[in-house]
């Protein structure tokens, strides 16, 4: 056990913070790290952390300084630290450099990517204003968590002034190969590299982002690699991929649960004879458009499919303020429309359409009234929505349509794999799917399942957190 306190370090508080007369409460978010960061802490001999010491967190609040009085919260499992970002600093730093530059880059959009020195800057001091909050609180014994692109360069600002203390690190989108990243200018890679090698132990989600990273670290800052390890000169960092991923049991849960029953029932009613479904955030990420495309094709090749099939495109609003995303969602808007119009009739709409977000129940609804999930990002770190859709088939059925550029499909291959942008590739899987006898769906899912029960985001901060501590004893072994 460690005898320390575990600090957490993301971008955002994962609380809304409700001012009542004079006290503010916090009201925590249902996010998967919240409970997989929370299985971390009980009284139990086994468990990592001491449940007498509350999670502390650190992120950046919307409330205002004057509102929230500057001070830390707490509920009954965490301390809350608002870290206070002007909104000029933060535009430059939140929008600019992570949601114009990393965040493109790194899903290989390198024409998306806009390089401003301002943006850097502001990056440099953010990432200056978390440390300084993790300075004020930090204790020894105390171990880091710190949290992906946003916070790229915090992890060497913590080991300079606590070099004893234990920091990791996960980047939880894709890490590109040297070529992208070298885009970069070259006190910017360098700051990356270096700020991210201050951690212990530094995550991604798949081997290969672990072997650009360990590439760029070679490349950039002249650190060489033992398989996972790096040796500096003090000290040895491990990086290795830890697949984030699900609480299973939950998702697995509500497939009896009478609102989900009931929201399957109406869906199953509702719509046609096969369901087709898909979810995810509007990014350009995510391969929106392709994957009309790919319907479209599919269309086009198997009129023997109109009128018996639905797909169930839900898009959930995202950065919507900004014009690229506005762009997109109109060319969604149309080629929806022109679908719909040159393959529907008045008694069926190919698509169902919706710009919205999903409850819990509509969404798990959803994932088990469906035949088929499509699931075709361009790029994704992981995604999650797949590992969900997996999790819900308690009854074993239901074919996955992944994407290879998916993380996930490095873990899920009795999926149908296809390639985002092959339009022909998407038709032939949709036809098998809706082909696919129940033995072959079942023996699939099964096998998906199994592996998704066994690493759930339980397990995943676990790994994580073995790994950090057993460190020292692989330190004595490498030397
Ligand atoms: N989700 C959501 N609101 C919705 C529908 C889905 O928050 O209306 C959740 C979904 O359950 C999943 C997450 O959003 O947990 C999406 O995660 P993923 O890794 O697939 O993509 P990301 O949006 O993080 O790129």
């Amino acid at each position: 056990k460690n005898s320390g306190r575990l600090i957490i370090v993301a971008y955002r508080l994962p609380f809304k913070i409700v001012q009542e007369e004079d006290k503010s409460r916090l009201v925590q978010n249902s996010g998967g790290l919240v409970s997989a960061v929370l299985s971390l802490v009980s009284e139990q001999e086994d468990s990592i952390f001491n449940a007498t010491e509350k999670i502390q967190w650190v992120g950046f609040s919307e409330n205002s300084p004057e509102e929230l009085k500057g001070q830390s919260m707490t509920n009954e499992s965490f301390q809350a630290h608002p870290v206070f970002i002007s909104d000029e600093i933060n535009e430059n730093y939140y929008e600019g450099f992570c949601n114009n530059l990393i965040w493109p880059l790194c899903h290989y959009f390198p024409s998306l990517a806009r390089f401003d020195d301002a943006y850097f800057d502001a990056y440099q001091t953010a990432n200056k204003l978390f440390f300084d909050k993790v300075n004020e609180i930090i204790q020894p014994g105390d171990v880091v968590w710190v949290q992906d692109y946003q916070l790229m360069l915090l992890p060497d600002m913590i080991r300079q002034q606590h070099p004893l203390n234990k920091i990791g690190f996960f980047f939880h989108i894709p890490f590109p190969s040297y070529e992208l990243f070298r885009m970069l200018p070259v006190n910017w890679r360098k700051a990356i590299v270096d700020g991210i090698l201050g951690a212990d132990v530094v995550g991604f989600h798949t081997n290969d982002y672990v072997e650009y990273f360990l590439k760029a670290a070679r490349l950039v800052s002249g650190y060489g690699n033992k398989l996972h390890y790096i040796n500096m000169s003090n000290r040895i960092v491990k990086v290795d991929s830890f697949p984030i991923s699900i609480d299973f049991a939950q998702f697995n849960n509500a497939y009896d649960t009478s609102e989900v029953i009931s929201a399957r029932e109406e869906a199953r009613s509702s719509l046609k004879e096969k369901i087709i479904f898909s979810v995810d955030r509007l990014d350009y990420s995510k391969g929106i458009l392709h994957r009309l495309q790919g319907f479209m094709r599919f269309l086009e090749n198997h009129p023997e499919w109109h009128e018996r099939v639905c797909f169930v495109m839900v898009v959930v609003p995202s950065r919507d303020t900004i014009e690229q995303y506005q762009n997109m969602k109109m060319e969604i808007d149309q080629t929806v429309g022109a679908i719909n119009a040159s393959f529907g009739n008045i008694y069926w709409q190919p698509i169902i359409y919706q710009y919205r977000s999903m409850s819990y129940h509509e969404l798990v609804g959803m994932y088990t009234a469906s035949d088929i999930a499509l699931i075709t990002p361009v790029r994704d770190g992981m995604n999650l929505v797949c590992k969900e859709y997996v999790a819900s088939r308690k009854d074993e059925q239901g074919v996955l349509i992944l994407s290879e550029m998916a993380g996930a499909a490095e873990e899920l291959g009795e999926a149908l794999i296809i390639n985002p942008l092959d339009n022909q590739g998407i038709a032939d899987a949709i036809n098998e799917a809706l082909l696919m006898e129940p033995e072959e769906q079942q023996k699939r899912m099964k096998a998906m399942r199994e592996r998704i029960h066994d690493y759930d985001v339980f397990a995943w901060t676990n790994d994580f957190f073995t790994q950090m501590l057993m460190l020292e004893q692989e330190h004595e072994r490498l030397k």
